[in-house]
């Protein structure tokens, strides 16, 4: 029996994901390991893709900067997926190599790899990244630096660059303050600017994903809805994610959030989209949590790529 790549006791860095990514790979030769796209600081930014089946779905984790703990639950799941499919057994009462061969999980662990690492205070000191992070953060002292930080390196938070409603975003932030970069809630100049956001909307587009996972912290709640849409099977599918997990599914129709990855994706395809807001506490959930957060939520990863009865 070999040991775990993964480590579940401490914060990934970029490096530390990009290393593991290339470790799992390397064992696990039905692996495919992708990049699609770069970071402001030129960071590649990985994706894993499980299977070669027809329904592909994708899970994104680490939009947010200090939300970084998803990273290391999207890790830990391509591993216990992977030995899952060596041994020929169920992962949470699913055949692996029946998930492998039916459906294609497009996993992309850290999409925002500069910020992770800034409040991961991975990013050098002397660094005009790092100078100008710092610079950004001081007009807003009641943010905690570089704890409270969301937005990718350059203060623009990533998931209110969707061309879904960005006007509106960029009017609510505004009247909230938020109209320059900042350590969050900074909408952009214009939707797509950043190079982060960019990625994972060609991302998008360059496949027929029949679901998305958006994963987020904290709050133990699902979100399914967009304005008026109502994607076939999203609320159903959102119900049985509720009982898997323990969480709330929450059923009101947003009227102040927009301009964020699902939405446009919901927006665009009018298929299932999910925002999952794992733990509770207050952004960086400390590491502690991550056991919980696991078991709540492995049984959700597993039924997404699951193709409808
Ligand atoms: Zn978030």
């Amino acid at each position: 029996m070999e040991e775990n790549i993964i480590r579940t006791d401490i914060p990934y860095t970029y490096q530390m994901t990009l290393q593991d990514l290339i470790h799992l790979r390397q064992r696990y030769s039905f692996l495919s390991l992708g990049f699609y796209g770069q970071s402001v600081m030129g960071k590649k930014i990985p994706y894993m893709r499980i299977g070669n089946g027809q329904r592909q779905v994708f899970y994104s984790a680490s939009i947010h900067a200090n939300e970084w703990i998803n990273t290391i639950v999207f890790m830990k799941f391509i591993e216990d997926f992977c030995i899952a499919y060596e041994e020929n057994t169920d992962i949470f009462g699913y055949s692996a190599r029946k998930i492998y061969s039916d459906s294609s999980i497009f996993i992309a662990p850290m999409v925002n790899p500069d910020g992770v690492d800034l409040v991961l205070n991975n990013i050098s000191h002397d660094s005009f990244y790092y100078t100008n992070a710092v610079a950004i953060a001081e007009k807003y002292p009641n943010i905690l630096f570089p704890s409270g930080w969301k937005a990718n390196i350059n203060g623009v938070d990533l998931n209110l660059q969707f061309p879904a409603n960005w006007e509106e975003a960029r009017k609510i932030k505004f009247e909230q303050g938020f109209t320059g970069p900042a350590p969050r809630d900074f909408v952009g100049y214009g939707p797509l600017t950043e190079p982060e956001s960019l990625a994972l909307y060609d991302f998008a587009l360059e496949r027929n994903f029949r679901l998305l996972l958006t994963y987020h912290t904290q709050g133990k709640i699902i979100f399914w809805r967009y304005l008026n849409y109502e994607p076939v099977g999203a609320e159903k599918l959102g119900e049985e994610f509720a009982k898997i997990s323990g969480y709330t599914l929450d059923d009101t129709v947003e009227t102040n959030s927009f301009a964020g990855y699902r939405d446009w994706f919901v927006a665009t395809y009018n298929r299932p989209g999910y925002t999952v807001e794992t733990g509770e506490g207050e952004n960086p959930l400390p590491i502690t949590q991550f056991d919980e957060i696991y078991r709540d939520n492995l049984g959700i990863l597993v039924r997404a790529a699951v193709e409808e009865e």
